[in-house]
């Protein structure tokens, strides 16, 4: 059986992982595919394709983008996206500017309750462009103010606790849009962790090709439940684990296996795409 990973994170975003260590993780546990999906960001694909390439991996490029729909959050995978897509660097440049400048306003936050963290210390540990509230907490627990990555999040930064600022987020129909016009595949990630059943429709009806049917955090029965729902509305399956290295305790990578005959899947479906967008030219 050939399996596969499509939901990874490395120190592009807020995994801790280099896009050569996942692979070397990757290649250890007998991956077939990985796809590479950093928040916002497509800058660690080029590093992870090489990488896959090297360990006789086949990579998909991808990236993980949040958005809402009527107030309710939802992450979008994009998978197969063009990495020098100008629309796409452009729209990720913003929301990297808001993720920066998000972090100054945690910070700020967690100074007026009294906790000595400054915004440079937490860029310094984040050292990318999309740095995000795992980032926070390890600078907290470096700082000594934390004890643990949990401490930190269930005091301070977990939403609605008081360092939690809300992100600014794209719609989630201009995501699958956007996705599309990069010449991707839009996936609803982790659906059973953002409870975000009932905008499914909605997005079928923008365009969305799958959700994540298997995730770390989706229970057998979950998972069932995604299947039946993709089944029912004609949607592509992915599955991942979500690894972000050690920013939140231990690595998961192995801990989802994707059957490969979804990637399969997902390559007919962009093949299919190519061949109507060719006979449109
Ligand atoms: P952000 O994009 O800055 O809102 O941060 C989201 C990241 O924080 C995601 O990777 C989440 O999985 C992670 N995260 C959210 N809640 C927690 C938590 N309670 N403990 C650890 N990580 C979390
Ligand atoms: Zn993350
Ligand atoms: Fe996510
Ligand atoms: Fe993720």
């Amino acid at each position: 059986m050939k399996f596969a990973d499509l939901h990874l994170h490395t120190y592009f975003s807020d995994g801790t992982f280099s896009p050569e260590e996942l692979a070397g993780h990757g290649q250890r546990l007998g991956f077939a595919a990985l796809s590479l999906t950093d928040h916002d960001s497509v800058e660690g694909c080029a590093r992870m394709a090489a990488a896959c390439g090297a360990a006789g991996i086949e990579f998909i490029s991808g990236t993980e983008l949040t958005a809402e729909h009527n107030d309710t959050e939802l992450h979008l995978l994009g998978y197969f996206v063009d990495t020098q897509n100008q629309k796409l660097l452009t729209e990720m440049a913003g929301f990297q500017v808001v993720r920066q400048n998000r972090i100054r306003e945690m910070v700020a936050k967690l100074n007026e309750l009294n906790m000595p963290l400054k915004a440079e210390s937490v860029f310094a540990l984040a050292n990318c462009k999309s740095p995000g509230r795992p980032h926070v907490a390890r600078a907290l627990v470096k700082a000594g103010l934390c004890k643990s990555l949990d401490e930190a999040f269930e005091r301070f930064l977990k939403k609605n606790r008081p360092a939690w600022v809300p992100k600014a987020k794209m719609s989630a129909l201009e995501g699958v849009e956007l996705i599309h016009q990069a010449g991707g595949l839009a996936i609803m990630a982790h659906p059973g962790l953002n409870r975000t059943d009932d905008v499914i429709p909605a997005l079928v009806d923008a365009g969305l090709d799958g959700i994540e049917c298997f995730h770390t955090k989706h229970s057998t029965a979950t998972s069932e439940r995604y299947l039946e729902i993709a089944d029912k509305f004609h949607l592509l399956v992915t599955g991942g684990s979500d690894c972000h290295g050690f920013s939140k305790g231990k690595p998961l990578i192995g801990t989802v296996k994707l059957p490969y005959e979804h990637v399969e899947k997902l390559k007919a479906k962009m093949a299919e795409r190519q061949l109507t967008t060719n006979e449109r030219q």
